[in-house]
């Protein structure tokens, strides 16, 4: 098994729509970035880009490249869960929480859970998110922007196999 961790911040700006967890959520400003700017998302990928020590969400799709630009972080998410398919790694489960002041963001996880899981494959009892508001302290409680945080359990197959030694070992007892 293998832990990954994530972190992300965006901040707000008026004339862009809040898009967090892959889904459009109703409100006066949105986050400002090269994608879409979903925060949870990106804290997320890093979160898995982690786990396979592969570096940063950056190196994997850079916030340079015009193929990125506007590019909905759903496809960010889905081509990361890929890219730990690729070196037969298996995803187990995430853990998130997303730090903003507002909006209130509880009515929309259930939704939010489901866009994911059906990007990275895995069942929705298998991803959670959390949303905390800092009592209005800090940048986030100032309402200047969002934070998330991620983490990401991940499954060497491989090594699984190689555990046939372990019976040998065994035998030598
Ligand atoms: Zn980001």
């Amino acid at each position: 098994m293998r832990v990954g961790f994530g972190y992300d911040v965006h901040r707000f700006v008026q004339g862009r729509p809040l898009i967090l967890g892959g889904i459009e959520i109703p409100f006066e400003k949105g986050l400002l970035g090269h994608s879409d700017a979903d925060v949870l998302l990106h804290a997320i990928c890093d979160a898995m880009i982690g786990a396979a020590a592969l570096g940063d969400i950056g190196a994997h799709f850079p916030d340079t490249s015009p193929e990125f630009k506007d590019i909905s972080s759903l496809i960010l998410l889905h081509r990361t869960a890929a890219l730990l398919t690729g070196r037969g790694l298996r995803l187990r489960n995430i853990d998130s929480t997303i730090v903003a002041q507002r909006p209130r963001l509880s009515a929309y996880i259930p939704r939010m859970v489901e866009r994911i899981a059906g990007q990275i494959g895995l069942t929705s009892d298998c991803i959670n998110i959390k949303a905390k508001t800092t009592e209005t302290l800090g940048f986030a409680g100032r309402e200047e922007g969002i934070a998330a945080y991620a983490v990401a359990l991940v499954e060497e197959p491989q090594e699984k196999e190689e555990g046939g030694g372990k019976g040998s070992l065994e035998g030598l007892n």
